[in-house]
């Protein structure tokens, strides 16, 4: 009986074609993904070797977007002098949507450098 080298290609169990390192079949998407970092549900697409550099871009320019935004608010309160309940509270969000946004830019800036994915970020 012969037994498998760890140098050997694995399978994919339900595409049934040979898997690349880094591959990992999606089951959201149905399909194998090379260099799998995630399946986005923002984007509602996985993320991979060949819109890894999209992704990256796509949140740095919505970090741009929503600090545009809080800077505009704040300029525009600052004008006004005032204080509304609705515009802290939007501030508020914005300011949520920064952090998170930061963290996941941070992240995925550390994971380029690092010649790492999401995937095998947290599964090591
Ligand atoms: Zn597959
Ligand atoms: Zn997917």
């Amino acid at each position: 009986m012969r037994t498998k080298s760890k140098l050997e290609r694995k399978n994919c169990k339900v595409c049934k074609h040979d898997k690349l390192i880094r591959m990992k079949h999606c089951y959201d998407c149905g399909k194998c993904v090379a260099t799998f970092d995630h399946h986005c549900v923002w984007v509602d697409n996985c993320v991979g070797e060949k819109n890894r550099h999209i992704f990256y871009l796509c949140v740095l320019t919505n970090l741009v977007a929503i600090v545009n935004a809080f800077c505009m608010l704040v300029a525009e309160m600052w004008r006004q002098g005032s204080k509304e309940t609705y515009q802290i509270s939007f501030l508020s969000f914005l300011g949520i949507l920064i952090g998170g946004l930061v963290s996941l830019f941070v992240m995925h800036t550390y994971m380029m450098m690092a010649n790492l994915t999401t995937c095998t970020f947290w599964h090591k």
